[in-house]
Parts: C-alpha cells; structure tokens; sequence
C-alpha cells in the first residue's frame, strides 16, 4: 500500500487549520524606491529588474502610487492569509496518519537560521516591488531585484542553494500528496497571459480563470471577491517559509495547508474567494458557513481544490477554487 493510503485528514466542524498566526505587514510598511515606478503594472509589460529604469518617477508620483496600492489592497479582504489558517484552535483538527511511514521534517539549527535569512530576505524583496509585482515575479528577476538593491542585497550563495533544495525536494516526503505543475525554478509567467484584477492587488490568467472569476462575480455579486490569484515561484517560496516559521520550521504541518513552491495551482490558475469584510476568517474553515460559500457551491460549475477528506494531505480550504 502506498503511503498516501494511510493518511486522512478529518476536521471537526470548527476547525481551522496550520499553525499559530502571524500577519504580514510588509504592505503598510513597505519602502521601496526605484521599483515604484513599476507599479500598477500594466498587463503588457514584462516585470523586469526596476533598477534598470532608476530615475523615471518623481517622489509625488511615487507617494500617489503608494495611495493608490494601499488603498487598493485595504479593500481587499486579506493579502494573502498567511497566518490566517491558524487563527482558531487546532484542537478542532484531527490528523490520523500512519506516523511510521511519515516523520515530520523539521529544520533544526543551522537550517533554521537559514530558513529566517532566505524568509526576510524574499519579504525584503516583496516590500521593495510591491506586493503586486511580487506576486508575479519570476526566480531569476528576483534575484537581480535583490542584488540592484540596497536596502534588500543579492541572496547568499546559501541561500540560493537552501531554495533550490527545497523546489527539488519531493514534497511527498513532508506528508503532501499534491502534483507537481512545474519543474522549473526559474519559471516566469508571461505578461499577456494574465491580468490585474482591480482593488485586489493580485492577477488572474486570461482564459478559462478570467471566466470562472467573472461568473462567480456576475452570479453572486460584490459580496465575494478574489483573495489571491496568480503566485509564481517566489511568492509562494515566501508563503510556504512564512508558514514554516509559524510551525516552528516544520515543513511537514506548513505542508499541510501550503503547498510547497512548485506545486502551488496558483501557479497556473487556481484562484482564492472571500466575502467582502470577512477578514482573516475568509481563510479558516469560517469561511464554509458564509452565505458566499453556500452560493458558490449552488452554482454548478464550481469545484474546490481541497475539499474535505482530500487524499492530498491538504486540509480542508472552502476559499479555493480549483480552475485547472
Ligand atoms: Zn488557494
């Protein structure tokens, strides 16, 4: 028997999921300066390293700019719910797993210090682009985003290597049973493909996500919004170490409600709802017990990623909208 035949995930009716929570704050408190120019990105243009174009905005358009993404993502429910999964007991949460078969995976020590270093530096790097761009970005643009600026400075040899670890890790290893969609670390996603959905400060694919997003808004109204949409590989490194760092460095229980970088379908579709106000609950198991919720699973042509009893290690996540 394979061992994702011994796990299963039950929750109780409460039940939220993941470990104690931390916000992210790099939104209000983000400072960057040469990479403002690049924000709000049109869809067209390719998300270059903004160190390039050093002089092209003046500090007003810059600090209009900033209003203008604040008060976008204030809109917004949530940035992207780090933290959120934790915000009610675990004890609601039961996991029955074949414990021989899987012990957790835990950084420790060095790794540990290693694991906070790569973290605040990916979070520089988010602060420093904006959390729009940052969603967006690929590995290697990254990297020369961090080396062209000051406050942030280039990734460490270790670093890199501790990343590139962690993509080519078989994640089954952690307790996650989830498919890979994408081999590559340097994966970008092309401009024209996706789009910025207004007031969100997240992007969407054109196509078949464009189409669902635009269904469930037009059938259930300005109650529901989107909550994240595109993330590429570095965001969801950020995502998936920022949980880490909840779980004390234990991959394995971050697994479990974030899917390591590189199997994330937020990679190449999938997309989160919320109710509009609803705030961090939007990405608890608080969620399910929404009259959004209920209509979204009225309408027919909507399915979910993670649905209860999944046999991918994942608890269970209302918000997530499976499109691919
Ligand atoms: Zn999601």
């Amino acid at each position: 028997m394979r061992r994702r035949d011994f796990l299963a995930l039950t929750l109780g009716t409460l039940g939220a999921v993941g470990c104690a929570a931390i916000r992210e704050s790099s939104v209000k408190t983000r400072s960057g300066s040469l990479a403002k120019a690049q924000y709000p990105l049109p869809p067209a243009r390719s998300i270059e390293p903004p160190a390039q174009n050093p002089a092209a905005i003046s500090d007003e358009e810059q600090a209009r700019l900033n209003a203008l993404e604040e008060e976008e993502i204030a809109n917004n429910i949530l940035e992207d719910g780090i933290g959120a999964q934790g915000a009610t007991p675990k004890d609601h949460l039961t996991i029955t797993q074949n414990v021989g078969a899987l012990k957790p995976i835990v950084a420790e020590g060095k790794e540990f210090e290693l694991l906070k270093a790569t973290f605040d530096r990916l979070n520089a790097v988010q602060k420093h682009i904006g959390f729009g761009n940052f969603n967006v970005i690929s590995f290697d643009a990254m990297i020369s985003v961090a080396k062209a600026s000051k406050p942030v400075g280039a990734f460490t040899e270790d670093e890199l290597e501790y990343l590139e670890k962690l993509f080519f890790r078989d994640a089954k290893e952690y307790g996650f049973f989830g498919s890979k969609v994408t081999d590559k670390l340097t994966e970008s996603i092309a401009q024209k493909e996706i789009f910025k959905v207004p007031r969100t400060g997240h992007y969407l694919y054109q196509g078949q996500a464009a189409k669902v997003y635009e269904s469930v808004k037009k059938d259930i109204g300005d109650t529901i919004v989107m909550t994240s949409g595109v993330r590429g590989v570095p965001k969801q490194f950020h995502l998936f170490l920022a949980k880490t760092l909840e779980c004390k460095g234990d991959y394995s229980e971050a697994s479990h409600s974030l899917a390591p970088a590189g199997y994330s379908y937020h990679g190449i579709g999938d997309f989160d709802v919320g109710k509009v106000g609803y705030g961090e609950k939007n990405f608890t198991q608080e969620f399910a017990k929404t009259k959004e919720y209920e209509k979204l699973m009225q309408l027919g042509y909507i399915a979910i990623r993670y649905p209860r009893g999944n046999p991918y290690g994942v608890y269970f996540e209302p918000w997530h909208v499976e499109v691919v």
